[in-house]
């Protein structure tokens, strides 16, 4: 960063160890925590949101990108959780036009029940979406399927489906949020980490944080304390109480990616009951398709959580059987694997089970948690969790205004498809050094837009820039590691740091990447 720019890390630092009492003080910066925290900057209150990593390293950059009522919940029987998810997602196409559409998807029937029956199942999901309704589902035969989605297994094919769902891309809502945090004047931090509570008796009143990088401790004060930290709620929790029981099941989804000619056209398939149970989807995603998911329960909570062998398998196995060609091991771009944070009833063991639907418990000392939910629900979550914070942090209360908030950058201005997600930014980048010249021949990304995320988003390293600032990483795991030494490269250029850093930098992304390519 050349001398005349003020590095945003540094004022948001300043700003958060300022001689202050926040009024809510977010651990967190995915999707739930993001949330909350534009949810209390715009109600008036002074907020500050201290992310341990990066903003969405978690489960937030992990998901099938679809911002959907979740007609798998529809057949579970669980109506209240998918209208209200519908109607959210309404909200947010409205809101964030540039950074959600929308999506056809196909149902396959293969047997001659399925398309009556799923038909019917599908004209509830488009009541349910009222006046926010994408689109009318509609049944096709099989020459309309093949039309809609070329690719879908001819043998026995008797027809489909066609229903409307939203698409978007989760890590640049995030980045999204954050800016529109700050344009209402909240202060953001990443790579700030919360160690542990501060408490004045019993009471919860701030926390103590280090700073990465000068490993400095922090104290900071707050009226109310949010933990949104998704699957790592329960570490917040036994700050305060060491003995609380822990409240999340952590289940694990695996997507792989592949080329477009598996899925050409603009459309998505979904494969309504898999072997397991579950629906696969086939989704097509900035030029890619993103197929997917599992649901594994799992014991650990890993940033860097791996696919199983047998998750991989399970869903090139189940795809091929609807897809032709079927996509192998060695078309596999990348795969990548979440952690979805589900409420535990009292005795859960089966994750598929488990409820999707948002949970907020505040604690003794004030400590209010709030995780499950889905990031399509991500801003009823905040709205909830800053009605029930201004109650416990005695702060005045006031109306949301986050169902009409225009996020940052709105704009319904078509552009090619990876410069859309900046929304009115997209302009300002292409006016910085690079905005002609690709990171790699493989990848759609400009040298531009690395230097725009260091400058205004807040990215630090290789891996904050190939795999959330830009989506390189899903994308196409080899080729990001193939540009990590030129990001890197303009990532000290912009930031002042030295030889070596920059040769860390490229080895830490390198072997991150490794990890996201079939063997
Ligand atoms: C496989 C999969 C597919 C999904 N697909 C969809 C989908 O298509 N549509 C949809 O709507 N939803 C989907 N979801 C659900 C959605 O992704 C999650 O509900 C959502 O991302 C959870 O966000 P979160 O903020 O609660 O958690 P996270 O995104 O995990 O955020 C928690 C954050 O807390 C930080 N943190 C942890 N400890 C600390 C600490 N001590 N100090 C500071 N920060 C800390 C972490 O670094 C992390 O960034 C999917 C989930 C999975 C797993």
């Amino acid at each position: 960063m050349t001398q005349a720019q003020q590095d945003p890390r540094k004022t948001s630092l300043a700003s958060a160890v300022a001689n202050k009492v926040w009024d809510v003080l977010v651990i967190g910066g995915g999707a739930t925590g993001l949330g909350s925290a534009v949810e209390a900057a715009t109600r008036g209150h002074s907020v500050l949101l201290l992310e341990g990593h990066d903003y969405a390293k978690g489960t937030s950059s992990r998901s099938t990108k679809l911002v959907h009522g979740g007609v798998r919940y529809l057949a579970q029987g669980n109506v209240s959780l998918v209208r209200e998810a519908l109607h959210e997602r309404g909200l947010l196409r409205k809101n964030a036009p540039h950074l959600v559409h929308d999506l056809e998807f196909v149902v396959p029937a293969y047997e001659w029940w399925a398309e009556p029956f799923y038909g019917i199942g599908l004209k509830m999901y488009d009541v349910l979406a009222g006046k926010l309704s994408l689109g009318s589902s509609k049944l096709l035969n099989k020459e309309q399927a093949l039309n809609k989605a070329s690719t879908l297994q001819k043998e026995g094919l008797k027809g489909g489906i066609l229903y409307h769902d939203g698409q978007f891309d989760d890590s640049r809502l995030a980045v999204t949020l954050l800016r529109t945090l700050e344009d209402h004047g909240g202060v953001a931090l990443n790579y700030a980490p919360v160690i542990g509570l501060l408490k004045d008796g019993d009471k919860i009143i701030g926390a103590t944080f280090r700073e990465e990088d000068s490993g400095t401790l922090h104290e900071v004060r707050a009226k109310v304390v949010v933990n949104a930290t998704g699957v790592w709620v329960d570490d917040i929790r036994r700050m305060e109480t060491p003995d609380v029981k822990g409240m999340v099941a952590p289940s694990q989804g695996v997507h792989v990616v592949v080329d477009k000619k598996f899925l050409p056209g603009n459309s998505a398939i979904m494969i309504p009951r898999t072997d397991d149970g579950r629906v696969l989807f086939a989704v097509p995603w900035h030029d890619h398709v993103v197929i997917g998911t599992t649901d594994t329960a799992v014991p650990n909570t890993d940033f860097e959580p791996r696919a199983l062998d047998e998750e991989v398998e399970f869903i090139l196995r189940t795809a091929g059987r609807y897809m032709d060609p079927a996509p192998t091991r060695e078309d596999v771009r990348s795969v990548y694997a979440g952690l979805r944070p589900l409420v535990k009833p009292a005795d859960a063991a089966d994750t598929k089970a488990i409820s999707r639907d948002h949970t907020i418990v505040v604690s003794a000392g004030g400590l209010i948690t709030v995780t499950g939910g889905k990031w399509t629900t991500y801003r009823r979550m905040g709205e909830d969790v800053v009605t029930r914070a201004e109650k416990v942090g005695d702060l005045p209360e006031r109306m949301t205004l986050t169902p009409g908030l225009h996020l940052h950058g709105w704009s319904q201005d078509e552009r090619p498809d990876h410069w859309k997600v900046y929304g009115t930014d997209a302009e300002r980048i292409q006016q910085l050094p690079g905005a002609d010249r690709t990171l790699h021949p493989e990848l759609p990304y400009t040298e531009a837009e690395l230097r725009w995320s260091i400058r205004f988003e807040q990215a630090r390293t290789a891996e904050d820039l190939l795999a959330r600032r830009t989506r390189a990483l899903l994308l196409n795991a080899r080729a990001s590691a193939e540009a990590a030494p030129r990001t890197a490269e303009i990532l000290a250029e912009e930031l002042g740091k030295d030889e070596a850093w920059k040769n860390a930098q490229v080895a830490a992304y390198q072997e991150l990447a490794v990890g996201y390519q079939l063997k």
